[in-house]
């Protein structure tokens, strides 16, 4: 295997420096417009002393906005006096994508969560990808991704972790989870876990959380409320920034297999026909596709394969054959 070149990314801030620093991931992009141009990457970096390290980010879809509401507010807002240790914020991880108001980058079609480890000589969403994968998550030791729907899906809003081979780090990322307190708490599956900056840094070892907390290309107030308070109670239940986690309750919910996604096998119009949050029983109808190419058709309808909550559905009223039409979701005690 040959030696990967180093990042051809130049960071406008030092890592080891205590103090705040707003500046810049700068990653050349030669084009049309700007012959010898970058992409510029807002990155925030707050440190006081030695101590433990936060990566957090938003953005990684740039359709998402709950993230970087409050990873902005954060690196706007938190004094470093009431830190220790290390605080990394990129508010806009795909920051291409976030600009373009899209999920992958207008530049390369790049999915950053399906991107990783990343090439050096890559792709723009390589590029960064691999910055991250090669010199931001190591020095982390505990990463936080903000997620949400994007424009396709919506979701009750949760705090989330992955059941890792490793018992010890998986507690850790629950703990965290819980101290987030968001109104649901999930142990996430995914539907393909190749490429994921989640699969990226659970391989390394490093504490993982992340959230889906709603979705339809936009954000509500309340969920925004959800995302500031809630990393502030991962920083502080870390150790890394001063005063006391507070909680409220959170129902957990688990997704036990595959049987929790419902996928759309025609074109048409969709119909929700239970909403986020609702109970539902195993073969219930949680939509109808319509199809609207001539009347007289019986719509499709699509059946939970488990009992238990609504947790995600389709967003947009137009559906196509393959897109993920509802995830059900159980209730643990
Ligand atoms: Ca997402």
């Amino acid at each position: 295997m040959s030696v990967l070149r180093p990042s051809p990314i130049a960071p406008t801030v030092d890592f080891d420096r205590d103090g705040i620093q707003h500046g810049f991931l700068r990653l050349p992009y030669s084009r049309d417009d700007s012959a010898w141009g970058s992409v510029m990457i807002p990155i925030c970096v707050i440190r006081n002393g030695k101590g433990p390290a936060a990566l957090l980010t938003g953005g990684n879809h740039g359709d998402e906005y709950e993230g970087p509401l409050a990873l902005y507010d954060l690196a706007r807002t938190l004094d470093p006096r009431h830190v220790s240790g290390t605080v990394v914020i990129v508010p806009a991880m795909n920051y291409p994508a976030f600009r373009a108001g899209t999920r992958t980058s207008p530049i390369d079609k790049g999915n950053m969560n399906r991107s990783f480890p990343g090439r050096p000589d890559g792709t723009v969403t390589e590029k960064i990808a691999d910055y991250f994968q090669r010199e931001l998550l190591p020095r982390a030791d505990i990463v936080f991704d903000f997620h949400s729907g994007g424009r396709t899906l919506d979701f009750v809003p949760f705090c989330a972790a992955h059941t890792v081979p490793d018992k010890a780090l998986e507690q850790k990322a629950f703990d965290a989870v819980a101290a987030f307190s968001a109104p649901f708490s999930m142990r996430m599956i995914e539907i393909d876990a190749v490429g994921m900056y989640d699969t990226a840094a659970e391989e390394m070892g490093k504490v993982f959380v992340s959230t889906e907390l709603g979705g339809g290309g936009t954000s509500r107030a309340q969920t925004v409320r959800i995302a500031r308070r809630g990393i502030l109670n991962v920083l502080r239940h870390a150790g890394i920034v001063e005063g006391a986690v507070e909680t409220t309750p959170t129902q957990w919910l688990d997704m036990p297999s595959g049987d929790c996604f419902s996928f759309a096998e025609d074109d048409g119009m969709i119909e929700t026909m239970v909403d986020l949050g609702e109970s539902v029983e195993k073969g219930a109808v949680v939509a109808r596709i319509h199809s609207v190419g001539r009347t007289g058709v019986a719509p499709q309808e699509i059946r939970a394969k488990m009992s238990g909550m609504l947790a995600a559905r389709h967003f947009p009223g137009l559906v196509k054959a393959g897109d993920c039409a509802a995830v059900v979701a159980v209730r643990v005690d």
